[in-house]
């Protein structure tokens, strides 16, 4: 395996590929094909790292179109994007020129792999058009950079509004009971969903102006302002962008 890439096995045929410590894809492998979710940054054939792993079919699946999650695209002849994703230009700019063939996907797809299966539930967040994928056999919810353990970027030029955000929150918040864990766009293993409640009270505390709220340190050259929901994690957004 590339050196630059820290594989996980989550379980048998689920593996966590974290990317340089920048951007996490994953491949779930079923008995017909294999899901790629996300192809990394781009640094390395990431075709030839997926196929370390499996030599079934592949099916490759873009959580959002940023480049952390996209630049290995050129290493595949075709990728499924959520429609929205991709007709929003500031999504577009994320995208590499040199894609191939792309294929749109929207809520309740579902890609069966043979003995898994895994649908498409949009989520409208970190940027309009990302989608989350669950996996009901293994209960596992992949959620690309909607739902993360570190900072949630809500200050992207497409993020939505914090009040949308929190809509797509309690969307989430519907399948809750056929997952048990959630795997993100920049993780290093199985997340807690209680993620997801912590998500909620920050919105919640960002569309009242009370609770943790604060400043960040500066992120690509600006201090933003932000919502402590763990620890050491922040949602980071934008004054103008809450309802
Ligand atoms: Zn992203």
């Amino acid at each position: 395996m590339d050196a630059r890439i820290n594989l996980v096995k989550i379980r048998d045929g689920i593996w966590l590929l974290e990317d340089d410590h920048n951007g996490t894809a994953y491949v779930v492998e079923g008995q017909k094909r294999a899901m790629v979710i996300d192809t990394a940054n781009g640094m390395q054939n990431f075709h030839d790292c997926v196929r370390e792993l499996t030599d079934k079919p592949l099916v490759v699946v873009n959580t959002h179109a940023h480049h952390d999650h996209t630049g290995g695209n050129r290493f595949f002849e075709k990728t499924y994007i959520c429609r929205k994703e991709y007709e929003d230009a500031n999504s577009v700019l994320h995208l590499p020129e040199s894609v191939g063939e792309v294929e749109f996907i929207q809520q309740g797809d579902i890609f069966d792999l043979g003995g898994r299966s895994l649908e498409v539930i949009e989520f409208a967040g970190h940027t309009p058009g990302g989608v989350c994928l669950l996996d009901r056999a293994d209960r596992l919810l992949f959620t690309g950079d909607s739902i993360l353990a570190r900072t949630v970027w809500m200050f992207m030029p497409n993020s939505v509004t914090i009040a949308t955000m929190r809509k797509s929150l309690d969307h989430i918040d519907t399948y809750r009971s056929e997952f048990d864990y959630l795997l993100t766009g920049h993780g290093v293993g199985l997340d807690e969903p209680t993620l997801i409640d912590a998500l909620k009270d920050a919105c919640d505390s960002i569309l009242s102006g009370t609770g943790r709220l604060g400043e960040t340190e500066e992120i690509h050259g600006k201090k933003r302002k932000c919502c402590y929901y763990l620890e050491n994690s922040t949602l980071v957004y934008d004054a103008d962008k809450i309802q």
